[in-house]
Order: structure tokens, then sequence, then C-alpha cells
């Protein structure tokens, strides 16, 4: 049993996701948390060192980030394995094998707190997972257990609400810790605007992508992602582009680019993956597939520990530059056809 009543959460993974419940969920049981430290390059290249080259960069950095644990002298780490979140849908092998990776790979003085969430074979649910997560710190009670889980879910609601209304990740999240919940007055519109497809790790990570919302933002460019859309939202997506569900992380790729596909205010598509990734490999060509027949560019950024920043700027500038020229000869042919009429009147 874990006497110590403080918990490590590594910056990365589903810490872009789920936080916000694990937050609720281990203050509510009286466990403190200490997180990892925002990735640098340090945190990259440490990770990267331990594990083969051929790893997507996400896991290179979740790495780092139990290593920077390490170094913070925390003893406790949580390292999940979600395995499978309804039946049959799972999740890639390296998301389900994470506590068995960092076992095998990071040597030194700490303890992994594990469990396994697993709807297919165990048919286990959320209750049994938080459970068996608590009883390693030797809470048993049940009530107590899902009261923590109760507090979990308002938290995790919270952040949700917010960021669907518009607010920042970074700001949803200190609001939705402190138990508020904010919502942004409507942002002014932007000449040209695009949906970020990609998974919480690769575009809320300021350093693994660069911090590439600021980037469009500069370009006068108003992005939308998986993360402002509701579950049904991104269901209806994965139905737009008659897609099945396979992946866990699925209706953050396709479901959030059917989405955004058929809505007229989006200008063009970009997707955002890991190099190495072979699930997201394969979404991206279902989406570039099919998104032909929503007549809207798309680009497809692949990040992997030596992407360049210089070249990755060129790209997104060409591509918007691309969809301003589209917006302008949209705009002048619609007026031309408005003067047509005006005339024949
Ligand atoms: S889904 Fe892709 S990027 Fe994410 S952990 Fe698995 S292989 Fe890596």
């Amino acid at each position: 049993m874990i006497k110590e009543k403080i918990i490590g959460i590594p910056k990365a993974m589903s810490y872009y996701n789920y936080f916000p419940f694990w937050y609720g969920f281990f203050t509510k049981l009286g466990i403190e948390i200490v997180l990892s430290d925002s990735t640098t390059k340090k945190t990259i290249s440490d990770g990267a060192s331990l594990v083969v080259t051929e790893t997507c960069l996400p896991i290179k950095v979740y790495v780092g980030h139990v290593l920077n644990l390490i170094d913070k002298g925390i003893k406790n780490i949580f390292v999940p394995s979600i395995q499978s979140i309804a039946p049959k849908i799972y999740n890639c092998s390296k998301i389900r094998g994470l506590p068995d990776l960092i076992r095998n790979v990071v040597k030194g003085d700490f303890n992994i707190v594990e469990a396994t969430l697993d709807k297919s074979e165990k048919n286990n649910n959320l209750i049994d997972f938080v459970t068996e997560i608590a009883n390693q710190f030797g809470i048993k009670d049940m009530q107590t257990i899902k009261e923590a889980q109760n507090a979990g879910f308002i938290v995790q609601n919270n952040f949700n609400v917010m960021v669907q209304n518009g607010l920042d990740f970074d700001d949803a999240m200190k609001y939705a810790k402190k138990g508020q919940v904010i919502i942004p007055p409507k942002k002014e519109d932007k000449p040209i605007s695009i949906a970020l497809i990609g998974h919480g790790y690769n575009i809320y990570d300021k350093r693994t992508c660069m911090d590439i919302i600021k980037k469009l933002e500069k370009m006068d460019v108003r992005v939308y992602n998986a993360y402002q859309l509701t579950q049904e939202q991104l269901k209806g997506g994965m139905n737009s582009l008659n897609s099945t569900l396979y992946w866990a992380n699925q209706h953050e790729m396709t479901g959030c680019a059917g989405h955004y596909l058929q809505d007229d205010k989006i200008d063009g598509v970009i997707t955002l993956t890991a190099f190495g990734c072979g699930p997201d490999s394969l979404m991206v060509e279902d989406i570039k597939r099919k998104s032909r027949n929503f007549n809207k560019p798309l680009l497809n950024l692949t990040i992997d520990e030596h992407t360049g920043e210089a070249g990755f700027i060129t790209r997104i500038e060409a591509f918007c530059d691309m969809l301003y020229r589209n917006k302008r000869a949209k705009i002048m042919k619609e007026r031309e056809k408005e003067v047509k009429i005006t005339s024949m009147i």
C-alpha cells in the first residue's frame, strides 16, 4: 500500500484529455498531485534516448515527463493502461502498454501507480478502474471512491464546457481547477478559419507542435479543433464520412474532420500527426480520400523530434496564403454575381 498521499502525473498523452477528471478525483481523495514541467527540448531528448527511434514522438515525450517527475523526487507516478473504452474500441498498442513500456525503459527509484480500463476483454467499468487506483492508496470505502469519481466528473464537465465555448486550453484548466465556469465572449470573426485535426497531446503541447495554434492565430486565422465539439457532433462527423469506429481516439481525428469538412465557415483543414503513428496514418488517409467530396483544401503536417520550426512555418504560411487567395476569389465571384443580378433588375 502507498503511504505517501502524493501522486506524480506526467503532463503528456492523456493529460490533455482527462487531467481535469484526475484533478477532481485525487483532490477529493486527499491525494496531492505533482505535475511534470511543461515539455522542453530536454524532455524530448531525455525521453527519446530511452526508446527505439521508431517510437512516435508523443511516447518519447511521455517518457521524458516520467523522468522529469523522478528528478523532482516523486516516488509514485500515475501511468494508466487504457486498453479499450468501449466494446471492440481500442487504443493503439503503445497507449495500451504504457505501464509495461515505462517499467522496461525507465530505471529509477519510483513506483508505477497503474490500473487498467478494458471494456472489451475484461468489460470493466470506470468505477472498477478508479477503485483499482484508490485501493493502492489504501482507500477501500466505495462511498468515498464514488464521491471522488463524481468530483472528477464535475471538474471534467466544467473544463469541457469552457473549451467547447471557445476558452483557451490553459485558461479552461485554470478555472476548472478552481471550480469555476467562465464562458468567454464570442470571438470576433477572422478572414479565414481552419480546422486543426489532431490528438490533444499533439495540438496542445506547445513544444511538440511548435505552438501551431498561436502561429495560426498570428496569421489572422480562427482555429477550430475537436475539443470545441460535443460527443454528438463528433459522432455525427464520423457518420458523415461513413467511417466505422475502431480506435479509441478516432473521434478527435475522423469525427472532427467529418464535422468541419461539412461546415461552411471552415476554409481549410490541417491534420497534425506524429511520425510513426500507425492509427493516424490510416485515419488521415481515410480523411484525405473522403475530403475530396467536400472541396476543402487539406494540409498534413507530420511531426517528430527533428522537425525544424522554419520549414514548419513555411508550410503553414503557404497553406494560409492559398486559403486567403481562394477566399478572395470566392468573394469576387459572389460580388460579380450580385452586380449582374442588380443590373438585370
Ligand atoms: S495513437 Fe499514434 S501518436 Fe498516439 S501513442 Fe499511439 S502511435 Fe503514438
